[in-house]
């Protein structure tokens, strides 16, 4: 019974981690083949420039609670960025939930793994994208 309780507060600590990390490499996907850098402008539609506020950054529920579009200008947002955002927490938080408590360096590192596995595969699919539209 503690075992399970101890992997759910886990995993519910390792979710918004993830998908916090997801939102990140979101970030550095787009920005870095741009030659952007990565602190400077924060945050911003880049249809529109609106800077994004506290509330609008929150990975996943900022989606759900502005429809996937701007606030400012309506613009959708990819419906892939709050898929990668969630597989990103699923990736660190699952392998948590299923053995954490018992054998946390398995589950961190599965968790991990996960985690560097599905942006090295955004990243590839980006790089050829990007290749492609040369
Ligand atoms: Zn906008």
């Amino acid at each position: 019974m503690l075992d399970i309780l101890c992997n759910l507060l886990g995993a519910a600590f390792l979710l918004p981690l993830g998908a916090a990390l997801g939102s990140f490499f979101e970030v550095v996907l787009d920005r870095l083949p741009r030659g952007e850098s990565l602190l400077w402008p924060p945050s911003h539609c880049r249809t529109c420039g609106h800077r994004l506020s506290a509330d609008e950054l929150v990975p996943v529920i900022s989606y759900l609670v502005q429809r996937g579009r701007c606030r400012a200008c309506d613009t959708p947002i990819g419906r892939g960025v709050p898929i990668r955002e969630g597989l990103s927490g699923s990736a660190l938080a699952v392998p948590w939930a299923l053995a954490g408590c018992a054998q946390p360096g398995f589950a961190l590192g599965t968790g991990i793994a996960l985690l560097v596995a599905v942006w090295v595969v955004r990243g590839l699919l980006v790089g050829r994208a990007s290749k492609a539209g040369r």
